[in-house]
Order: structure tokens, then sequence, then C-alpha cells
């Protein structure tokens, strides 16, 4: 049987799992992710690693990490998140636990996962949008991901058609997607309608304690559970910005299906619908022609590591 390993490098902890040929995860292990040092998240992905292949024949260790990673696989160019730039990410961490290595942008890894295991394996093409503290993005095309000249493509995110000159966003430009439809971005419409219309966020401003600002969003989910207008006008905000999206990655790619992955998916329904309802509203001129189906992903958090996992196994091959 032929093992290979799967590491998430996030912004709070970096995750392995041992994966098999058939892409289930065998086991898994974690440590927390060193902040700001660069020579500390090697070191903790090797103790994972470490740990997962002791007593087993492992082939090759494939990284997802948030970021710009150069177009052969081996440097991270820019991670915001974990501050670094140009770092050769493979070969450091190949020297150290002395495997092969390939390192891939996380969506990537996770649309990749998806895409051969998980709610898009029976389509050729498709995009992932991972809506958590930003918007990740993810696309295959032709059952290859589209990484682009520079290894760059697909951030999705960071597509800044939605609103030219609006909010500020953390890769430097306004008014990119991700401001509009993150986690943190329901959490903002939350906390704004609540302070403008408290007398339609009785439920939300009882969870947080009747301060606006405290709200979160869990509670922004919990709230809209119980109906609170507010909650749901924000679910119904951000359904409109990723709708719309995802109605022009339709008129770009025409994939086969969508998906909607991270954390803010927990929220079900209440998140499918409204980007469901933009989603129909914003392609309505294309009539009968048939539009991919909007769907949640079905890995969740192990989409990463097995996408990672199956990257390292064919890495002779894949594109
Ligand atoms: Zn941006």
């Amino acid at each position: 049987m032929s093992l290979t390993i799967g590491v998430d490098i996030g912004g709070t902890k970096v995750g392995g799992g041992l994966v098999d040929e058939d892409g289930n995860v065998l086991a898994t292990s974690r440590r927390p992710t060193p902040a700001d040092d660069t020579s500390g998240v090697i070191q903790a992905v090797k103790e994972v690693v470490d740990e997962l292949r002791a007593g087993r024949e492992v082939e090759a260790v494939g990284i997802g990490a948030a970021g710009w990673i150069s177009s052969d696989r081996s440097t991270v160019m820019l991670a915001p998140n974990l501050s670094w730039k140009d770092e050769p990410l493979r070969d450091k961490v190949a020297a150290a636990i002395d495997l092969p290595v390939v390192v891939e942008n996380d969506a990537n890894v996770a649309i990749w996962g998806e895409h051969k295991y998980g709610a898009a394996k029976r389509h050729r093409s498709s995009v992932l949008y991972t809506i958590g503290t930003g918007v990740g993005g993810g696309i295959v095309v032709k059952d290859n991901l589209l990484r682009g000249t520079n290894g760059v493509a697909a951030e999705i995110g960071h597509i800044r058609s939605v609103m030219p000159g609006g909010r500020e966003c953390g890769c430097g430009r306004t008014g990119c997607l991700e401001q509009y439809a993150s986690g943190r971005a329901l959490t903002r419409a939350a906390q704004e309608g609540a302070a403008e219309h408290p007398e339609k966020a009785a439920v939300l401003l009882k969870l947080a304690g009747g301060d606006p600002e405290s709200i979160t969003g869990r509670q922004v989910t919990e709230a809209a559970r119980q109906g609170d207008e507010v909650a749901l006008g924000a679910f119904d905000f951000i359904g409109f910005y990723l709708g719309n999206s995802a109605a022009d990655m339709v008129n770009l790619i025409d994939p086969g299906v969508i998906l909607i992955a991270g954390g803010v998916v927990d929220a079900g329904d209440l998140l499918l619908d409204p980007i469901r309802k933009h989603y129909k509203e914003a392609l309505a001129s294309r009539d009968r022609i048939p539009v991919a189906e909007v769907r949640a992903a079905e890995l969740g958090s192990k989409a990463g590591v097995i996408g990672a996992s199956d990257l390292a196994r064919h890495r002779e091959i894949v594109p």
C-alpha cells in the first residue's frame, strides 16, 4: 500500500494526516503554528511527519500553505499571514525529513482533495470558495488545477470587480471580494445591522450581552437559526457577493459544480440558500442554459490534508 502524508500549515496549527491511495486518512497529528518563526514552522512540520511515519514506509509529503506558491511548487513567494517572503519551504522541509516534498496553496490542495475524493469527484471542472477569516479560491479545469503562469491563479477572494474603491483589503487594494464575503464580513454586517436597527436584532443582541461590537460569527449563526432579522440579513449580505461571484465563475469557467467550504459552511442552508438565490438571479438572463449546482464541500477540514497527500503521491505527473 502506498502511503503519503498531507500537511496543512494554518495560522494557528500545523495539521498532518497519513493518507492511503484511496484518500483514507489513517492517522492524524498536529502542532501549534509558531508565530513569525520560519524555522519553528519547519520543525513543527518535521515533528508531525515523524509522528505519522513512525514504523511505516512513507513515499512523499505534500504541504498546503496559505499564500502565493511558485509555479514549481517549491517556494512560498509571499504569505502575509505567516510573514513569509521567498521562503524555499520545499527544500528546507525535504532536507529536514529526507523525503520528496511538494508545496501548494491551501485552497488549491482543498479543491484537489474534493476533486479526487469529495463533492467534485464526478466533475472534470469545478470551483471552490473557502469562507473563513478570508476568502480562498481554487479552480480545477479538465482535471487540472488552474495554477496559472506563476502559480498564483484562482485568487478569487482578491478579485475586486465587486466593489472597486470599496473596503481596504490586506492585499493592499480596495474592494476585494474577501472584504464582503468572508466570515469577518458576516460578523461585521451583523454588528453594523444591530447597531443601526437594534429592534430587528433582539436575539443577536441578547446573545452578545447587548453590545453590537461584541457580536461573534458563531452568535450570528445561532441568531439566524432563531430567525433574527439582522442575522439573516448578514447572511444575505455575504450571500449576495458570493452568489454574484459564483455567477462570474460560470461565465468564465463554466464548471460542473461550485463548492463552498470553510468554517462558515457549518451554518449550512443559512449560508447556501442566499448564495443560491443571488447566483440564480445573476444568471437569470441565461434562460435555459444549464449551470453548475452550488453545494457544500464534503471533506471538511480534511480536504487540505487529503489533497496535499494526493499531490505528493502524483508529484511527477500532476501538473
Ligand atoms: Zn485583496
